[in-house]
């Protein structure tokens, strides 16, 4: 089968992330799963990006929302702990930041080219009128 680009698929198509049923999604790692040719974990999108997430692992609470809600399966969790985002499938759409509960957030975007750890020596304080 000759693999499509993103732009040749007809609008509305549905477009599945795995190929089969997998029984047990949570506890079974990205590398295990069975990956369709048309999902964008096996056809990256992270070219698209041009602001990234940077994770700062002192104010995470392991809440694994950024995991449930990321469309493109980027966060990495073991064990039901946040370790980081795979930079490689991660198409910079802000999505984990927006749902990331803490204060100041575990989660922020920054321009693709930001150096992680100069954002995280700065980061935010902490938002007094939350
Ligand atoms: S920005 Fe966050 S939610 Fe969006 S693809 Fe990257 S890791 Fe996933
Ligand atoms: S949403 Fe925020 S607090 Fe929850 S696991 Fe992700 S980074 Fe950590």
């Amino acid at each position: 089968m000759i693999k499509k680009g993103w732009d040749e698929f007809e609008i509305g198509a549905m477009l599945r992330t795995f190929d089969g049923s997998i029984n047990d999604i949570a506890g079974t790692s990205q590398d295990d799963r069975s990956y369709s040719e048309n999902s964008s974990y096996t056809a990256s999108v992270a070219d698209w990006r041009l602001i990234k997430p940077v994770f700062n692992k002192d104010y995470c609470i392991d809440c694994q929302f950024c995991w449930i809600y990321c469309p493109d399966v980027s966060i990495i969790s073991r064990d039901k702990k946040m370790i980081g985002v795979d930079m490689d499938h991660c198409k910079g759409c802000g999505i984990c930041v927006e749902v990331c509960p803490t204060n100041p957030k575990s989660l922020l975007m920054f321009p693709e080219q930001a150096e992680e750890e100069a954002e995280i020596a700065s980061w935010p304080a902490k938002d007094e009128e939350k």
